[in-house]
């Protein structure tokens, strides 16, 4: 054999996807994207995602899973939890009793929620108080056009749909100070520079002609009444994400990236819904997908992974076939979908560049995540990672190893841990995102379009 031959042989080294992947699949990588954007504009909250999900999945035939129903090879249902997170399976040939090829991501993202009571007057101008949600980076939330989607609940059992500043509609704004008085702030930290408090939503200035006190308020108030019929206190009972006002866009000149609000995590669970759907053939174990919500703020609660609401949908789908639902658990396997940080040249020193994940070298695949000493990860079997490695060399799936950044540099967690304890084997695997958290996320076509192919290689597998 000649050295270089031996070098390919022994060396591990990455690739450019775009070096690997045939030119014929250029077109098709074009419309998974087109229809990703699509998806990440009709789903800006988490509701929005599982309304959008269902219709996707309605029209490849997904019938709504009712317990107890008989189910048969090749049957395609979907069970919507509280509106605000998706599963769905497709019934495979084989039973439950050999497990099931899982794929889990999150569609909720970080944002500005409204607080319980969140309208006040100052100085004559309107504003909506917000309490953060996720892991976000203040600064990067002001002087950016904002809109609120979500619903009010009413005292009598309705329930009002609310999207406020889509379209044409006028946009919502938190603003910044102006450098000319900016020169204490600037000496703050970025961490400190705006704070949680001050991410109050300027929502209008015109007073309400009559009124005596509190005019631009109630103005405001007159309008929101008007439109959807609610008054102060149904602020009580509301979920009002404030989200930026932006459309998915290509990035670049050569429109090889897309820029959106969302990518965490909606890239994968885009994907994992997509490759779910696009299955023409039965395939053999089961397939499932997961699409939770709280991933941002720990997975907790009835819609987040580690709800019982899961463990249940299995359990029902495993009573179907006589299979306990432990044996069907510690046979299947989990792809825990969710993005990983692209190596950002800009910000170089916080990523250890042999082991990050690059735009365009396709999936990341992470044994572990966690911080400090891989803290809180569930780390993967070496056994484990091998498979992926297989199914997705052998499906033409061009992949990377991925670290979320340097040692100690930060860390961050999935909902990887929390399958791994139900006794599933699980890997997690994502798209490498930039400015990941940002109200303006960029990832790669070229490796949004790889990780609908390895999802489907779980799927196949
Ligand atoms: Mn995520
Ligand atoms: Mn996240």
């Amino acid at each position: 054999m000649e050295a270089k031959e031996w070098k390919e042989k022994l060396l591990l080294e990455k690739k450019n996807g775009y070096d690997r992947m045939p030119k014929e699949e250029r077109e098709a990588m074009d419309r998974y994207c087109a229809g990703y954007k699509a998806f990440l504009d009709a789903g800006k909250t988490e509701r929005e995602c599982v309304r959008e999900g269902i219709r996707l999945a309605r029209e490849k035939g997904f019938r709504p899973y009712e317990r107890g129903m008989a189910l048969k090879s090749g049957d395609k249902v979907y069970l919507d939890n509280r509106g605000k997170m998706l599963m769905l399976a497709v019934i495979g040939q084989k039973p439950l009793s050999e497990g099931a090829q899982i794929t889990a991501a999150h569609i909720d993202s970080p944002r500005l929620d409204l607080k319980p009571s969140p309208l006040y007057e100052e100085s004559e101008m309107a504003y909506l108080k917000t309490h953060y949600y996720g892991g976000i980076r203040k600064y990067q939330w002001v002087t950016i056009p904002l809109e609120i989607h979500g619903v009010v609940a009413l005292k009598d059992g309705k329930t009002v749909s609310v999207v406020i500043g889509e379209g044409e509609e006028p946009k919502l704004v938190v603003n910044d100070l102006l450098p000319h008085l900016g020169a204490e702030q600037s000496k703050k930290t970025l961490a400190e520079g705006i704070t949680g408090e001050q991410l109050n939503i300027l929502v209008g200035s015109e007073p309400m002609e009559g009124a005596e006190k509190d005019r631009v308020k109630l103005a405001v108030m007159k309008r929101l009444y008007e439109k959807y019929g609610i008054t102060e206190e149904d602020f009580i009972s509301a979920e009002l994400e404030a989200v930026p006002a932006a459309g998915a866009v290509d990035v670049g000149l050569d429109g090889s990236m897309i820029g959106a609000y969302g990518h965490d995590d909606r890239v994968c669970s885009y994907a994992a819904l997509k490759a779910l759907l696009d299955l023409e053939e039965v395939p053999g174990k089961t397939a499932v997908c997961v699409l939770a919500d709280k991933e941002e703020i720990g997975s907790v609660g009835v819609s987040g992974m580690l709800t019982a609401a899961f463990d249940t949908f299995m359990e029902d789908l495993c009573q179907g076939q006589d299979v306990p639902v432990r044996v069907c658990l510690e046979k299947s396997f989990c792809l825990s979908a969710d993005v990983t940080a692209a190596f950002d040249p800009n910000f170089g020193d916080v990523y250890e560049k042999r082991n990050s994940a690059f735009l365009n070298y396709g999936i990341g695949l992470c044994k572990y995540t966690g911080s400090r000493g891989k803290g809180g990860a569930s780390d993967a079997s070496a056994e484990l990672v091998a498979y992926v490695r297989r199914i997705f060399d052998e499906n033409g799936v061009v992949w990377q190893m991925a670290e979320l950044g340097k040692i100690d540099a930060g860390g961050g967690g999935t909902v990887a841990a929390y399958m791994a304890n139900r006794n599933i084997d699980t890997l997690d695997a994502g798209v490498p995102v930039l400015a990941m958290h940002a109200p303006f996320e960029v990832v790669a076509k070229l490796d949004c379009y790889m990780t609908y192919k390895g999802m489907t290689a779980v799927y196949k597998n």
